[in-house]
């Protein structure tokens, strides 16, 4: 039976990475755990006056080449086992598209579908004081995941702020753009998922324009991805979010879509589409599928139904080890999550560069430099699979333990 455990898939990864490389056992030892670990309750005041524990975790898994970096997730389904995995693949991540960063992540069990405003603002402050020893500009930058956003970041940076006794930018990244805030940051993770689909269908000989899209996940990054795609000239022919999904043949526009999910609460019941579920978008007959929701979408059970020439991990996790051994079999031409939605942290870490020296880029310098690095990144990481014969995930891996494990080598082991 396939472990479903993102922490042991993460830990599987890179085993298959450090066995190509050969890596020194010890090293390995390491690098297959998270640094720190905290775990945190959360106490605070409901609308309704009663007074309710929510439980939180920040995990760092790695600092040898820089800060920890990553995300912040606000889910009911949160684990401390998710949240490790996470952590882990930040670090790949950073050390994938060679920026100086290492890897973290944090996460809420809480709906936050369900609270109101006022909720979300208290539990995030209550939050950010719990793990306040923890992060700071130049030792832990929290940005956001699923559901949480640019609002969250303000309080994050507020809270921060407030008990240091002086304003910081520089404490999290992902904020609003009068905030110290990147412009493209908001687009950053759909547009590097375009760069880097833009590569594979070059890699392919295939155009662009006139691919048929399936989305799941119509969130920040399914959208905005759509959204370029389209631009693109690709057909968006399928989208879902958490509720279910609709179909066109004929092709949707996003922007289309995003009305009617923010008149509606989703996707669902759009005009002149017809009802498509979670688990039949991933096996649709397109050129390209986008999961970009959560993990453990493509397993064992459904990777030999995957129709898509192309499947691009807009999502952290979507696709199982086991899964990638059928797809890699079956000639699909894989964008590892490290690679293929690192354009969020990308331009994060622009953020933070600009936070730092207090000095703001105009959005085409941005995006133009995330164009450099995603792109840079794509043909280091397709180079070597070619080279390895290894899928591109084992050849991300390969790139960004290496690059970890040497900046840890050469470190030292303290004492
Ligand atoms: P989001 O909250 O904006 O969107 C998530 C979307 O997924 C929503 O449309 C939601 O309805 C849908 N969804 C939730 N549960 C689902 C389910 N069970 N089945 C299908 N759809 C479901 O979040 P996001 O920031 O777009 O993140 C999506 C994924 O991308 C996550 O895996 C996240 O870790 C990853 N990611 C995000 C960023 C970023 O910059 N936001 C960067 C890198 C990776």
């Amino acid at each position: 039976m396939e472990t479903l455990n993102p922490f042991q898939i993460a830990i599987e990864q890179f085993d298959r990475a450090a066995h190509r490389l050969k890596l020194d056992p010890d090293l390995a030892a390491i690098l297959r755990q998270p640094k720190r670990q905290l775990i945190v309750s959360i106490p605070i005041r409901m609308d309704d006056g009663k007074v309710k524990v929510f439980e939180g975790f920040r995990v760092q898994h790695n600092v040898a080449r820089g800060p920890a970096k990553g995300g912040i997730r606000y889910h009911p389904n949160v684990t401390l086992d998710e949240v490790k995995a996470l952590s882990m693949w930040m670090t790949w991540k950073c050390a994938t598209v060679n920026i100086p960063y290492g890897g973290a992540k944090g996460g809420i069990i809480c709906d936050p579908k369900h609270m109101s405003a006022g909720e979300r603002e208290r539990m995030t402050r209550r939050y950010t004081s719990e793990i306040l020893p923890l992060i700071g500009p130049e030792q832990d930058v929290p940005a956001p995941d699923v559901y949480t956003d640019a609002q969250t970041m303000a309080w994050i940076m507020d809270t921060y702020s407030s008990t240091i006794g002086y304003s910081c930018l520089g404490v999290v990244t992902g904020k609003p753009v009068e905030l110290g805030g990147t412009k493209g940051r908001h687009e950053a993770t759909g547009r590097g998922v375009m760069f880097t689909i833009e590569e594979a269908c070059k890699a392919m000989n295939k155009p662009l324009s006139g691919a048929t899209v399936a989305v799941q996940g119509f969130g920040n990054v399914g959208f905005i991805a759509a959204r370029m795609l389209f631009e693109k000239g690709a057909r968006i022919i399928a989208v879902t979010d958490s509720r279910g999904g609709v179909i066109s043949r004929s092709g949707m526009n996003p922007e289309g879509i995003d009305a009617h999910k923010t008149r509606t609460g989703s996707v669902m019941g759009m005009t002149n589409t017809a009802p498509i579920s979670n688990a039949e978008i991933l096996e649709l007959d397109c050129d390209i599928l986008v999961p970009a929701a959560l993990e453990n979408q493509i397993t064992a059970e459904n990777a030999s139904r995957v129709q898509a020439k192309i499947v691009a991990e807009g999502a952290n996790g979507p696709t199982t080890p086991a899964a990638d051994q059928i797809l890699f079999e079956r000639g699909v031409f894989l964008i590892p999550d490290v690679l293929c939605n690192a354009g969020g942290v990308t331009v994060s870490y622009f953020e933070w560069v600009q936070d730092l020296q207090g000095f703001f880029w105009d959005e085409d310098q941005v995006n133009n430099q995330l164009e450099r690095l995603i792109k840079r990144a794509f043909q280091e990481v397709n180079d070597l699979a070619g080279r390895e014969r290894v899928d591109r995930r084992t050849a991300a891996y390969m790139l960004a333990v290496k690059r970890v494990a040497e900046a840890t080598k050469v470190r030292g082991l303290f004492p």
